[in-house]
């Protein structure tokens, strides 16, 4: 359906517009609800922390996974952490509204110990899903877990932190972004210096756009499973996906944006 931020009418009749992919990531949003790949970790959850924030937003953020609070809201980065995030974006001048915020884990794991390969792997779909639907330009990996996944790279944050590259996961190429965990620049200032230095060359990445796209046309299959996933989201999906100008009042406040 079109709405306030989207005509509902793409650019291009082959591409899906903002609001169909909208409607797509709710339908997402709703199979992670479901979702029992990790046996362990889908009978400890209290919630599954899908991802907040704008749904067409320029930039994303890629946690570790849920911690406790986060278990408890249904929302990432709502801890100390976070807090710590919205401050550091505050200083570039954004607000955690404009941004897309998720994990590479949608679960918590137990005692908050380290997520485990198998689990990564059974969840990088969704993280992958988000990417092709929200369709960010620069993605900010926090930390080891994300960086290592997106970068298909074992090389560690404290290499790799601050050094930008152009990557094409799946069907979309971003700049991504890697940067210390917020978590670990809590309680050490060095490492919030650092953290504050590689927040500060955000804007003069997000003023690059998105980099060249790879040769791409979505086909006819493509289409019709973005759009199948469209209309479910209308239709089925109980949590909200927030999108400046296009709050969902009528829906749950999963995301717990507007
Ligand atoms: N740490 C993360 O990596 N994600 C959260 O959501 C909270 C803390």
């Amino acid at each position: 359906m079109p709405n306030a931020y989207d005509s509902g009418v793409s650019a291009h009749a082959s591409e899906p517009s903002a609001s169909e992919r909208r409607e797509a990531l709710k339908e997402v949003y709703a199979q992670t609800q479901r979702c029992v790949r990790c046996a362990e970790l889908a009978a400890t959850r209290k919630t599954v922390v899908f991802g907040a924030g704008n749904a067409d937003a320029e930039l994303m953020f890629v946690g570790e996974a849920p911690g406790a609070s986060e278990d408890e809201q249904g929302v990432p980065f709502v801890g100390q952490a976070g807090k710590l995030l919205e401050k550091l974006l505050g200083e570039i001048g954004m607000a955690r509204k404009e941004v897309w915020i998720c994990n590479v884990l949608k679960c918590r794991p137990p005692a908050n110990r380290d997520p485990q390969p198998v689990e990564i792997e059974s969840c990088k779909e969704y993280l992958y899903r988000q990417v092709e639907l929200i369709q960010p330009c620069v993605i900010c990996t926090l930390g080891n877990f994300s960086t290592k996944l997106l970068r298909e790279d074992p090389a560690g944050i404290t290499r790799v932190h601050g050094q930008p590259q152009v990557l094409t996961l799946g069907r979309r190429a971003v700049r991504l972004y890697p940067i210390l965990h917020p978590a670990a620049a809590l309680y050490t200032p060095r490492m919030l210096e650092t953290l504050r230095e590689d927040f500060a060359r955000l804007p003069q990445l997000l003023a690059q756009g998105a980099p060249a796209q790879p040769e791409w046309e979505p086909d006819e299959v493509d289409l019709a499973e973005i759009r199948r996933d469209a209309r479910a989201g209308e239709g089925g999906a109980t949590g909200a996906v927030g999108a400046t100008g296009a709050p969902d009042t009528a829906e749950r406040d999963q995301m717990g944006l507007f």
